[in-house]
């Protein structure tokens, strides 16, 4: 009697010898916390597979959910284990078909032990026939109704069916950290998942204009934050009271110029939190071009507030493909649920198209603001999932 289990496939591409224990030690780590609700025996990795054993096949639903978002993850297949032996794997793959409703199939194997005495198309040639056999469907390479995946490893094989695709890209926690603005747009949380794809540990900051506005954009942000941690547990929201530097920027300072110095106030305090919690890079989803801030020349005199660099993964990207991407990672309604945006309550009508840097510089020195930045701090609130 073989038992089930789940084999992952990780993205491996450019791992060298080395850092690859370290990478799979973390990967490891990262499925073990993602599965914590559902049940499973143990989790071990050899032969550049992960495979997790002990697991209730009946909810392979719930666990396909789960494994998907975790960062790294090419691949994931429920999988029945058996000896590397060919009457085993021909009766596993048998009851692989059961209570499957399909006209065309194909045999895809694997063979990692290469002690085992068939290659891999002598597999797939013995299996499909035993299949053929007792259903009589047809062969389809290209396009068949079911894939039967078959891998032998280290003397056992293993048998499944139902296979899962991922997101690929880095585990969590192999990178640094960054500070990623968040915005209640559909942008931002697009961005953000585009990093924490690349194994980055995020720490959100929201910045909002309450009281002036109504706390819907804090709400929204709080449930994009909630949807994000599939992808990262644990994550944490700083959210900052804005309004206070606001109102002295709009006391002191041309209006055309008032968005470019509210970014730059976003700016500074998230590198401030950066220097806090010794993240390397902030993150916006700031895109060439889509509205007025998105010059090139206010690109630049944003970017001129901020002593880390700035990533910004959406730069290049139509509407369109942000929010097919939105919508993929379930960010989409959230995002345009009815928020009030803290700059676009204040938007001059004819907004600064080409900021100078210098001037801007020299207007920010006489705002004085050192006491007013810290006490936006102290106010700072924090959502933690
Ligand atoms: P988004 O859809 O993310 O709101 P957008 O296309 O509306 O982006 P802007 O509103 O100009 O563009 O914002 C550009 C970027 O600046 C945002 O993607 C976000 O990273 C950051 N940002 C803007 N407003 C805020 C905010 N209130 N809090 C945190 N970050 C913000
Ligand atoms: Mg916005």
């Amino acid at each position: 009697m073989g038992q089930y289990c789940i084999l992952i496939h990780y993205h491996e591409l450019g791992l060298k010898k080395n850092n690859k224990t370290w990478f799979e030690k973390i990967f490891q780590k990262n499925i073990q916390n993602h599965l914590k609700l559902l049940p499973f025996k143990n989790i071990n990795t050899y032969a550049s597979r992960v495979f997790v054993f002990g697991i209730d096949s009946n909810r392979w639903d719930e666990y396909q959910k789960i494994l998907k978002n975790i960062m790294g993850l090419k691949n994931a297949t429920l999988m029945y284990k058996v000896d590397a032996d060919l009457m085993q794997i021909q009766d596993a793959s048998k009851m692989m078909i059961e209570e499957k409703e399909f006209n065309s199939f194909r045999i895809s194997a694997r063979r990692q032990d290469k002690s085992f005495k068939h290659t891999s198309k002598e597999l797939n040639q013995l299996v499909g026939e035993a299949i053929q056999k007792v259903c009589k469907k047809t062969v389809s390479l290209n396009e068949p109704d079911l894939n039967i995946i078959i891998e032998i490893v280290r003397g056992q094989a293993f048998i499944g069916a139902n296979k899962i695709e991922g997101y690929g890209g880095l585990p969590n926690n192999t990178g640094e950290t960054a500070i990623s603005l968040l915005s209640s747009g559909i942008d931002s949380p697009v961005a953000s998942f585009q990093i924490l794809k690349r194994g980055v540990n995020i720490v959100y900051a929201h910045f909002h204009s309450s009281p002036a506005t109504n706390k819907q954009s804090i709400n929204n942000c709080k449930k994009i934050i909630d949807t994000l941690s599939q992808f990262q547990l644990n994550t944490i929201l700083y959210i900052y009271p804005l309004l206070e530097i606001q109102k002295l920027i709009m006391d002191k300072v041309p209006d055309k110029l008032w968005i470019i110095m509210f970014r730059r106030a976003m700016i500074r305090l998230s590198c401030m939190l950066a220097k806090e919690l010794n993240a390397k890079a902030l993150i916006t989803g700031e895109n060439i071009g889509q509205v007025s801030s998105q010059t090139l020349s206010n690109i630049q005199a944003i970017s001129s507030a901020s002593s880390l660099p700035i990533i910004r993964p959406l730069a290049g990207h139509n509407k369109e493909e942000i929010i097919n991407l939105a919508k993929m990672i379930n960010t989409y309604e959230d995002s345009i649920a009815p928020h009030q945006d803290c700059c676009a309550f204040f938007t001059p009508i004819h907004p600064e198209l080409k900021a100078h840097i210098k001037k801007i510089e020299y207007i920010e020195s006489t705002l004085h603001d050192d006491e007013l930045y810290k006490k936006i701090i102290e106010k700072r609130e924090v959502y933690q999932t």
